[in-house]
């Protein structure tokens, strides 16, 4: 007989429970660290660089597909990397991603406007052969 009540009770259920999900996504994005560590020998998948205890902070853990979320069991979408080779890759990546882009634009733009100059100026040649 007391909505307000009811009302509050719901809301802050609902609170606990984002909260608690946060907390169990922030110990998940730890853990697949120290599972990567556990599964891979602390060697750096691009320079071979090896590494221990004491500079092991220079060894992460790099998602393969770029998913930070995309953690299986197995290991599959982990490659450990030194910050060098992580740096590198992630550039690669960037640079990946933007020149398809730009290679069609540059490469359609210059060619692109003047086809179709050409072409009107062949249809009309064609009209002049016929007549
Ligand atoms: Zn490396
Ligand atoms: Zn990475």
């Amino acid at each position: 007989m007391n909505p307000k009540n009811t009302r509050h009770h719901r809301s802050e259920n609902g609170d606990t429970i984002i909260a608690t999900a946060r907390r169990e996504g922030d110990a998940r994005n730890q853990g697949y660290r120290e599972r990567a560590l556990k599964l891979y020998p602390w060697i750096c998948g691009r320079c071979s660089r090896e590494f221990t205890r004491v500079n092991l902070h220079e060894l992460t853990v790099h998602h393969r597909d770029h998913d930070h979320d995309n953690n299986p069991a197995d290991g599959s979408n982990w490659e450990l990397l030194c910050l060098y080779c992580h740096d590198n890759e992630h550039q690669r990546q960037l640079e990946n991603d933007r020149n398809p882009a730009t290679d069609i634009t540059t490469a359609t733009v210059p060619r692109g406007h003047k086809p179709f100059a050409e072409l009107k100026a062949q249809l009309q040649d064609d009209k002049q052969d016929d007549g």
